[in-house]
């Protein structure tokens, strides 16, 4: 497998694959989506709440804030603590809030140097005199469990291939029927000035009257992107996609 990086930031990841199987781009695609663990709110206790949202739809909007854990947390049914929830499997969080005020995510307060929240996410608004009163408890869990567990969103797409043949009239019409502005003109000739946008659509190809445009995708190389949802790197993300991968298979080899 070969890889070539085209982006790389907090939020977006955007590789070339190559030399590789489809199967195996499309298992770390599902393995972002599901298997790749985050922290996020799990169980609430609301002890004041005169805001206008029910405490289910608070705590659902509670739930999906990203929590970037500063602390090594293990998965609550895996704990020493038998799922009761500790230090070590738990993040505690607070929040009270008087209004007339917007309770954002950076209301919550939680433990310095245990987990960090985004800031200025609203969770809910509050008049004159109501109060928001609650505890929360954050935990390790996956995107297969609940989506508020999910670490990203990943997608590919085959690398698209296109060839101009010699029987080209250079009549432009698939220069013009291109909805992603792939094709130009540059002496004479047409030319692919950005093959990476081509959605292996095909227009060009149904306009050509000669025959002349070639388009498919190559089923070894692959565009693979993936946008961070949670409080992860993009990167990061991506990496520990291929280490779930990498310890289910040698699972699968000690059952063997
Ligand atoms: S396949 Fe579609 S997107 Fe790609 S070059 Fe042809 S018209 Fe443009
Ligand atoms: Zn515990």
């Amino acid at each position: 497998m070969r890889l070539k990086i085209l982006e790389a930031n907090e939020k977006n990841l955007v590789l070339i694959i190559e030399d590789v199987d489809v199967s195996i781009v499309n298992a770390i695609r599902r393995a972002i989506l599901t298997e790749v663990p985050t922290v996020a709110v799990e169980d609430v206790i609301f002890y004041e709440n005169d805001s206008p949202l029910h405490d289910e739809i608070l705590a659902l909007r509670i739930g999906l804030i990203p929590i970037k854990a500063k602390v090594d947390l293990k998965f609550r049914d895996e704990c020493e603590c038998n799922g009761k929830g500790c230090p070590m499997c738990t993040i505690y969080l607070r929040l009270e809030k008087e209004g007339p005020a917007t309770v954002y995510s950076h209301d919550i307060i939680v433990e310095e140097g245990v987990a960090e929240l985004p800031k200025n996410i609203p969770i809910v608004k509050l008049a004159k005199n109501q109060r928001l009163k609650l505890e929360a408890e954050a935990i390790l869990g996956r995107g297969k469990e609940h989506a508020k567990w999910q670490s990203g969103i990943a997608s590919y797409k085959y690398y698209p291939e296109i060839k101009i043949k010699e029987d080209c009239t250079l009549c432009k019409a698939c220069v013009e029927e291109c909805p992603r502005n792939v094709l130009d003109v540059e002496d004479d000739k047409i030319i692919v000035k950005d093959e990476l946008n081509c959605t292996l659509c095909k227009a060009c190809v149904e306009v050509c009257d000669y025959n002349a445009i070639d388009v498919k995708g190559n089923d070894r190389k692959f565009v693979f992107k993936v946008e961070s949802s949670s409080s992860l790197d993009a990167r990061d993300i991506f990496i520990k996609a291929c280490d779930v991968m990498i310890d289910k298979a040698k699972e699968l080899e000690e059952l063997l």
